[in-house]
């Protein structure tokens, strides 16, 4: 074994040790009705240690209380992966413009919502527009076809 295929072992095992996480922002746990799913969701920045064992809240600036502490580096959290299909109308006909645009405005939606976009695929077709949900087809209105 040569000297650099051995480096490039180390190289490589030093690597496969290195866990990567994705952290997304940190978003407040305020409940906001008596709804069980509404929160405030804003970007926290503020702990809140619960008692009896329980995990902290992660607390935004407008829910803070006197008593929360800073959000700690390495703080333990869950983090929520959701995989969908999205589908965005093109604001060009040329591919590349519509799709890195698409791009940029779902990158700017997560980003606000505290979240990051672990784009996977994006692609486009050109497609005829159908009737919305619920409307009756052309030929019944007298309208025009599409
Ligand atoms: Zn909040």
């Amino acid at each position: 074994m040569s000297e650099n295929s051995s480096r490039k072992r180390m190289v490589r095992a030093d690597i496969d040790d290195v866990a990567v996480c994705v952290v997304p922002a940190a978003r407040c746990c305020s409940p906001l009705r008596n709804d069980p799913l509404s929160f405030c969701g804003a970007i926290a920045a503020w702990l809140r240690p619960l008692g009896g064992g329980a995990d902290p809240s992660f607390i935004c600036d407008a829910h803070r209380l006197e008593g929360d502490l800073p959000l700690p580096v390495g703080r333990v959290f869950r983090r929520v992966r959701v995989t969908a299909e999205i589908f965005l109308s093109g604001v060009s006909q040329d591919s590349a413009i519509a799709q890195t645009e698409a791009i940029q405005v779902l990158e700017r939606a997560v980003g606000e919502l505290g979240g990051y976009l672990d784009l996977k695929r994006v692609w486009s077709s050109r497609v005829r527009a159908g009737l919305p949900p619920g409307a009756a087809p052309a030929d019944q209105v007298g309208g025009d076809t599409y």
